[in-house]
């Protein structure tokens, strides 16, 4: 029995949508089941506009050409990401600031973003990693204090949620000037390939449309008010196929399933491993007392390099994927061009050496997931002894 990394969960509603789509005569875009999603995720997490793109490497783009990132721009990101996060503002000729993560979270520590701020400081771009919220609290009061844009890169952070020291709870996404989720086949909702962007400041939310329609006022058009459509502004093809909004959907309808099963995993995992956190052979993921937790990833963190290679190697004899996660991107050849860090970043670099996933999906059944641990507590106490 081999147990993969992921395996995408479909709700056997997916091909029906596709199916009223195709029937529908508009498959292109923003289309039937386009407004359904918009609509789900406007009513359900209160976000001001919801707009579907191709992916949130996309949703990240747009947001960078909104922001009107140029260069010489500095924007404020870690370096424990995926590329997209940055890549977005390099393309529009900015410069990466690398801050490095909390010591015991790959979150960025917004204790030391403060001291990366500059005159040319435009943007923070706080990850929610593995759906855990960043401290929010403090981004935010950063950037009203700078004048800064956030961006969150929501890509994982679906259905999950950061309450202010007031008390306030707000959904991850609904809280930067701008974010981006993913429905990658990875994340919990999925589309194949996918994202969105959200827009929270309205004054936005006119030019999103367009840039998300080629420079094109087309969606103004659509709704009849203007007369004629044409060229505004700069942008590119940003909006999906009604195909894809169909599956999306289908999805949607069946979140609240889909996170609990997915909870339940995680918590099975997190309770078998306790003895292991307990006997200093692991670290458990920690999740902050602001943050809620949406289930998207378990992982665990190891002591050493060595020691996550040889775990990797023992699972995978017994045919189970687990896999590591991002490379600091400021030790990237390619991007050191593009950015830069003031100093070492030991918190990221410890996560690029130690972090390891566990396979997490849907239909993974929680006598596999005894079955890993097993496995992780073996390996574990035979280095030991
Ligand atoms: C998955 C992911 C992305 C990219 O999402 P796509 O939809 O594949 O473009 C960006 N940032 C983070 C943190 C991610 O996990």
């Amino acid at each position: 029995m081999k147990i993969p990394f992921n395996k995408p969960y479909l709700t056997g509603e997916e091909t029906k949508y596709i199916q009223e789509a195709v029937a529908s005569g508009k498959i292109s875009g923003d289309g039937i089941f386009t407004k359904k999603c918009h609509d789900f995720f406007q009513k359900r997490y209160g976000f001001k506009k919801a707009l579907l793109t191709t992916s949130c490497t996309d949703a990240l783009e747009m947001a960078a050409i909104l922001g009107n990132i140029s260069p010489g721009d500095e924007v404020i990101a870690p370096s424990y990401t995926f590329v997209s996060t940055v890549n977005a503002f390099v393309l529009r000729g900015a410069k990466i600031i690398f801050c490095d993560s909390e010591v015991d979270h790959p979150n960025i520590d917004a204790n030391k973003i403060e001291a990366l701020i500059t005159e040319k400081t435009r943007a923070i771009i706080p990850v929610h990693y593995a759906g855990f919220a960043c401290d929010m609290h403090k981004i935010m009061q950063l950037a009203e204090k700078y004048n800064l844009l956030v961006i969150e890169d929501a890509a994982q952070a679906i259905d999950s949620y950061y309450t202010y020291p007031s008390g306030e709870t707000m959904p991850l996404g609904s809280i930067g000037t701008f974010s981006a989720f993913s429905f990658h086949e990875t994340k919990n909702i999925i589309s194949g390939e996918g994202g969105m962007i959200i827009v929270n400041d309205e004054r936005f939310a006119g030019r999103a449309e367009i840039i998300r329609e080629k420079g094109t006022n087309r969606s103004a058009f659509f709704r009849g008010e203007v007369d004629k459509y044409g060229w505004v502004d700069i942008g590119s093809s940003f909006l999906p196929s009604d195909i894809i909004s169909a599956f999306l959907y289908a999805q949607l309808e069946n979140l609240e399933r889909i996170q609990d099963r997915r909870r339940i995993l995680w918590q099975h995992y997190h309770n078998q491993l306790i003895p292991l956190e307990k006997a200093g052979l692991l670290e458990l993921p920690k999740i902050p007392t602001y943050a809620t937790n949406n289930a998207h990833m378990f992982y665990i963190i190891l002591n050493s390099l060595e020691t996550r290679s040889g775990l990797i190697e023992h699972l995978r004899k017994h045919d189970v994927l687990a896999v590591f996660h991002y490379l600091s991107l400021h030790k990237s050849e390619f991007y050191s061009g593009f950015g830069e860090s003031h100093s070492e970043l030991p918190n990221s670099d410890r996560f690029t050496d130690c972090l390891l996933r566990m396979p997490l999906y849907y239909s993974l059944e929680s006598g596999s997931v005894e079955y890993i641990c097993d496995l992780i507590t073996t390996y574990l106490k035979s280095r030991e002894s």
